[in-house]
């Protein structure tokens, strides 16, 4: 394929989010092998400090940043020949530069959607971080990938792995896909516990450090129901053949099980840059600092099913799939306002809850046929959460510290 990295030869590499927590282990990655990539352009948020580092050492040819730090950036970088340019113009900028075979997207949210559209209509092999452009582009997205002769390689650490152990294998023999979850801080709560949870204790994740929206995500569960519906557009298989098991040390990052009852798992110690190092190098196997598994000293795996009674999320992802063209995308932008609202103490924890139920009881069926359709159907989808957020909230009080 044209966008193929060959071998040995240096990577062109872009990223969408370079100042997030996966843009910065993937800059980890390309500091250890300067031999192997080029960064040619980065796109990052409102992180003044890391704007200017991640452009002084990597020196990418275009750099984006929040409309808010323009002027200041553009001033700090004038005479080093990078050029500067802002918000979601900027992010589509560093997403159609030429000379970048990989696009690395891990813009948290919606807002990574529009620029991963700009890096797909442009034929990139797209290292895909951001879940939102497959709930919430679907089989438009998908269509657009196809047309465009585009790539997606994931970088979730789930569908790294299926990803990895299919290498070689052909889908008409698989039987179901198995995504480890690792339960997330709340793992064995009741419900009338959560009611109970606070934004700290929401915050503390058992085992990998992300950033807040996400690590919400994983409280709730609602990070495995996305990646539910993210593994039915990858993968290409109904939501009845993705089963979740709760395996608490997250060394398995997920299973691939096949009609002669043979599994394949992938495994390793918990770290992302193991799947971001797979996604950027052209699935090759670089040493990247990550410890190596010890599994005498991990000693014992265990795995749990998962509690649908305290966490509705996963059974309400795989009913957006099921039901309605827009369930996926209505699930998630109810989420992200409710997150939201959670972390700024407007809505409880199980508030959440109740606003993803809502939102996408009005979810229509008609699948969107353009970027532009879906934009619109975002707008409505984050009007109808609004809304529920606000008869939530001044419906009861919410604890905000442990
Ligand atoms: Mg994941």
């Amino acid at each position: 394929m044209a966008n193929e990295p060959t071998t040995g030869a240096k990577v062109g590499l872009s990223i969408l989010g370079s100042s997030g927590s996966i843009g910065r282990s993937a800059l980890d990655i390309v500091r250890s092998h300067p031999d192997r990539f080029r960064i040619r352009g980065l796109a990052c948020g409102k992180n003044l400090d890391q704007a200017l580092l991640q452009a002084r050492e990597f020196r990418p040819e275009l750099l984006s940043v929040d409309e808010s730090l323009y002027s200041h950036v553009r001033e700090e970088l004038s005479g080093t020949g990078i050029h500067v340019q802002a918000g979601v113009e900027g992010a589509c900028a560093v997403a159609a530069l030429p000379d970048a075979e990989v696009l690395l997207s891990a813009i948290v949210g919606e807002a990574g959607l529009a620029p991963t559209w700009e890096g797909i209509r442009n034929g990139r092999t797209v290292a895909l971080a951001n879940k939102e452009t497959l709930v919430v582009g679907g089989q438009t997205v998908i269509d657009r990938i196809k047309s465009k002769g585009a790539r997606l390689v994931p970088v979730d650490s789930e569908h790294s792995a299926i990803y990895q152990a299919m290498r070689g294998h052909s889908w008409t023999g698989v039987r179901r896909i198995i995504l480890t979850a690792s339960g997330g801080p709340f793992f064995g709560k009741t419900r009338a516990d959560l009611d109970q949870v606070s934004r700290d204790q929401a915050l503390n994740h058992p085992t990998w450090k992300m950033g807040p929206k996400i690590t919400i995500d994983s409280a709730t569960l609602l990070n495995k129901g996305l990646e539910l519906i993210e593994a039915r557009w990858l993968f290409d298989i109904p939501s009845s053949q993705i089963d979740v098991v709760v395996h608490r040390q997250s060394i398995i990052h997920s299973m691939v099980e096949f009609e002669d009852a043979s599994v394949l798992a992938q495994m390793g110690v918990p770290d992302m840059k193991g799947p971001i190092a797979y996604a950027i190098s052209g699935e090759e196997r670089l040493p990247i600092g990550v410890p190596f598994l010890d599994l005498v000293k991990t000693g014992t795996l265990t795995f749990f099913p998962p509690d649908h009674e305290t966490f509705p999320a996963i059974r309400l992802a795989a009913r957006s799939i099921a039901r309605t063209g827009q369930g996926p995308l209505y699930l998630n932008m109810a989420n992200e306002v409710a997150v939201q609202a959670f972390l700024e103490g407007r809505i409880s924890f199980t508030g959440i809850f109740d606003i993803w139920e809502r939102v996408m009881a009005e979810a229509p069926e008609a699948v969107p046929e353009s970027l532009d359709e879906i934009r619109r159907a975002v707008s409505r989808a984050t009007a109808l959460a609004h809304d529920a957020v606000a008869k939530t909230g001044s419906m009861g009080s919410v604890p905000v510290c442990s």
